[in-house]
């Protein structure tokens, strides 16, 4: 491409991303039509206007209210965060032909929900519910996650088929997802929450945003005692609460829990939660707000960060 046409080029997605630009940029073209953008941004777009998917997939009211907020908040700072802006406004054009592949946009996020709930219950079809646990590991929380979610991973992910590989336990067939949350001051206001986020290296003094890397997985335990595996993992990882072995539901049948499962270990949520270990009995999560729009488009714009496909597969876990 020579100097012109890279210029030309630049014009023409100035133009689109900026249909009310600077006049004084140099790089100003003028649009007669107000652009996609500048109507999300000045409040006018037409929202009743459905994604092109909506009939392929189970929908609510709720789905698309999230959907609005979360383009809304990636598109909010568009002249000085264009990396947001062209994941919100793919994330509008997204089609059932050229899925967008964001794990915020609800209908990409569904296909993937499916296809794992699926594999799991192929993969655990043969074993017994009595056989299977669900396993948390949480690593301590960073303030930097462009530098450190992705070594968080990594890390994890090796610690995990170390503790196993050390104590021989071979039989052990694992399937599940890394997850990161956001947690602030509010998030650890119970004293549960508190005890977990202070082992977990958290300033609960601090406002700024702590980043906390995780992993859930459904386990087959291959025959070896619950404690067994519980220990090899507590061997490695040895801060309090920070490995967590539960049954599936008792209320539900098999493939009943490990749909669900799967499908939470995917949910990729924008929301704030004071919950670490996911509902427990008796102990029902507070869920609240979506994260502020410039946490949202730091969040939005990490997760893509994590390797492949924007996410999905870097989040991917499984052991045998
Ligand atoms: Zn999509």
């Amino acid at each position: 491409m020579t100097i012109t046409e890279e210029l030309t080029a630049l014009r023409k997605l100035r133009a689109k991303l900026l249909g009310n630009a600077d006049t004084n940029d140099p790089l100003f073209l003028p649009d007669t039509n107000p652009s996609t953008l500048t109507r999300i941004n000045d409040g006018t777009y037409d929202w009743t206007k459905l994604p092109r998917w909506v009939n392929s997939i189970p929908v609510t009211a709720y789905h698309l209210r999230q959907r609005k907020t979360i383009i809304e908040r990636l598109c909010e700072e568009h002249y000085h965060d264009q990396d947001a802006t062209a994941i919100g406004l793919d994330m509008l054009e997204c089609s059932k032909t050229y899925p967008c592949g964001s794990p915020f946009c609800p209908f990409c996020r569904h296909k993937v929900q499916e296809k794992r709930s699926a594999t799991a219950l192929a993969k655990f079809a043969a074993t017994a519910k009595s056989e299977m646990t669900f396993l948390t590991i949480l690593h301590p929380v960073t303030y930097d996650p462009f530098y450190d979610a992705q070594a968080h991973i990594d890390y994890l992910r090796d610690s995990v088929r170390n503790a196993l590989n050390f104590r021989g336990l071979s039989q052990v067939r694992m399937l599940g997802a890394f997850e990161i949350d956001v947690k602030r001051r509010q998030e650890a206001a119970n004293d549960r929450s508190k005890r977990v986020l202070t082992a977990l290296e958290m300033d609960i003094t601090s406002q700024k945003p702590a980043y906390l890397v995780h992993l859930h997985s459904l386990v087959d335990l291959g025959g070896i005692p619950r404690e067994e595996v519980r220990s090899a993992f507590t061997g490695v990882f040895d801060k309090p609460y920070q490995v967590r072995l539960t049954h599936l539901h008792r209320d539900k049948g098999k493939d009943e829990s490990i749909e669900r499962l799967a499908r939470y270990m995917s949910k990729f949520r924008v929301q704030f939660a004071d919950n670490l270990y996911g509902k427990e009995r008796g102990m029902k999560v507070q869920y609240r707000e979506l994260y502020p729009a410039p946490l949202m488009r730091e969040y939005v714009k990490l997760i893509h960060s994590i390797k492949v496909d924007n996410g999905f597969k870097g989040f991917r876990f499984k052991i045998n």
